[in-house]
């Protein structure tokens, strides 16, 4: 079995699940879940936990690294005979992920017995007193956003004395929120002799400082050079910002796509934009921080159960929502960050699907999108405009911008040599290139959609290294 969606490939030897022992009854929520075989983050993590070591795991989103944590964490608590209050404390940066990664709980632990709680704030008074009884009364797992911790913990009901496990899941974004001095002030409750894995998309130094007070000799796994799902086919539009309302609508006009996110950078536009396609009878929500605890989750079960087929969100959506079969993301503007590109289009093409991500990139956004495809080591295809938008901005628009002064002080020069679209390179030129998602084929689904149809073929080569 290929494991499509997984760009990278195990050195190890393909492992079963088997091969790790888990507990009879891990195995049956495994066997559950549909499971068959464990992705490349599992087969290398999960032996090295086992192994009681400490880990600095670098793993995005969708490469099944949430299994890859939970799995031996719970394999130790089913066969552990004594077990304290709470086992396990897993930190999340949202409640979204909290509330996903709990799920994935629920459902590898339906035939073992385990317990476990999401802790995050934002609810009513109701939900904060069932986190006080769980956490009074004990709860296997505890999976938590720091800041709601650490109410709990200043209340005195938290004992997190004889945990066995922290997990610290998406450890960039949480440095990033704000939440060190959080995660240093929960760590103080926790025992010296815990073992602690630590995911994170992203690798900066800040993160590798934080580890060396955090972990005791890790051992370092690292699966995702922030390299999206080859499941994904990616294409950008060349647009003026006045463009994108048309565009979108055209795009979603033949309803093609069933399940779409659109990200947008503000929750103005947001809402802007819900109003505008609800104008054309779509079944579109968005999902912002105006926007209740419950109503959000509403929104998201919703969009789960495909009730709502268009959710318009800010980043807030770009992590923590498991959704099987999205079929289409569009970056209505390009995000700040390169990896929250990464994270937005991994909402599509999840655990082997396949999916498209579209970018509107404006003239603005033009280098940002280049830092977007350097981190990807990839070029993302051109589309043309459809005829109803009318011209969007020339390619020798974007030339000019790279070659033109500095503006507001910061430089807008391309590396040497590295002009991604080269519209007169023949498909030939291309095909050794690695990068076998650029392919122009585009993916079942979208053979009929016009969108996909506009790819010019000939700009799909990779970066090229030389000129980095
Ligand atoms: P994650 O990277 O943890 O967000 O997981 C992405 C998706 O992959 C989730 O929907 C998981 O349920 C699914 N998944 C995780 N491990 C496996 C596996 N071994 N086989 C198939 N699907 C998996």
């Amino acid at each position: 079995m290929i494991f499509r969606s997984f760009t990278f490939l195990s050195t190890t030897t393909i492992l079963t699940f088997n091969d790790f022992k888990f507990d009879s009854s891990l195995s049956e929520g495994l066997s559950s879940m549909g499971y068959k075989h464990p992705t490349p983050i599992q087969e290398e993590t999960i032996p090295l936990i086992q192994l009681n070591h400490d880990l600095i795991a670098c793993a995005q989103t969708g490469t099944g690294k949430t299994a890859s944590f939970l799995l031996p964490v719970m394999d130790y608590i089913c066969k552990n005979k004594s077990r304290p209050l709470i086992s396990a404390l897993i930190l999340a940066p949202t409640r979204e992920l909290a509330l996903q990664i709990d799920q994935q709980v629920e459902g590898l632990a339906y035939f073992t017995g385990i317990s476990s709680i999401a802790i995050y704030g934002g609810g009513d008074g109701v939900g904060y007193e069932q986190q006080r009884r769980a956490l009074r009364e004990g709860v296997d797992i505890v999976i938590a956003t720091p800041g709601r911790l650490i109410s709990h913990i200043n209340s005195g009901i938290v004992k997190l004395n004889e945990i066995s496990f922290l997990v610290l899941d998406e450890a960039d974004r949480m440095l990033d929120m704000g939440f060190k001095d959080d995660i240093l002030h929960i760590v103080r409750q926790l025992p010296q002799n815990r073992q602690t894995l630590l995911f994170s998309a992203t690798m900066p130094p800040k993160i590798r400082s934080f580890s060396k007070i955090l972990l005791k000799e890790p051992k370092h796994v690292n699966i995702a050079l922030a390299q999206p799902a080859i499941g994904i086919l990616q294409q950008q539009y060349r647009v003026f910002d006045e463009q994108k309302n048309e565009l979108l609508k055209d795009i979603l006009k033949d309803g093609i796509y069933k399940s779409v996110i659109i990200f947008a950078s503000t929750k103005e536009k947001v809402k802007r934009l819900e109003i505008d396609l609800r104008r054309m009878k779509l079944n579109v929500r968005s999902f912002h921080s105006d926007l209740g605890q419950d109503e959000r989750q509403r929104i998201l079960l919703d969009f789960k159960n495909k009730q709502i087929s268009i959710l318009i969100g800010t980043d807030v959506l770009s992590r923590g929502i498991d959704v099987v079969g999205i079929d289409l993301v569009v970056n209505f503007d390009v995000p700040g960050d390169p990896e929250d590109y990464i994270h937005r289009i991994g909402r599509t093409a999840r655990a082997e699907t396949t999916g498209t991500a579209i970018t509107f990139v404006n003239n603005k956004d033009y280098k940002r999108f280049q830092s977007i495809e350097e981190l990807m080591d990839r070029k993302v295809d051109i589309v043309d405009l459809p005829e109803i938008v009318g011209e969007g901005p020339k390619d020798t628009f974007y030339k000019n911008i790279s070659k033109g002064p500095k503006r507001n002080g910061n430089s807008t020069n391309f590396k040497k040599g590295s002009r991604p679209f080269n519209k007169n390179k023949k498909p030939s030129d291309t095909k050794n290139s690695s990068d076998t998602t650029s392919s122009p084929t585009p993916n079942v689904k979208n053979s009929n959609n016009n969108h996909s149809k506009n790819i010019e073929k000939s700009v799909n080569a990779p970066l090229n290294k030389e000129s980095k």
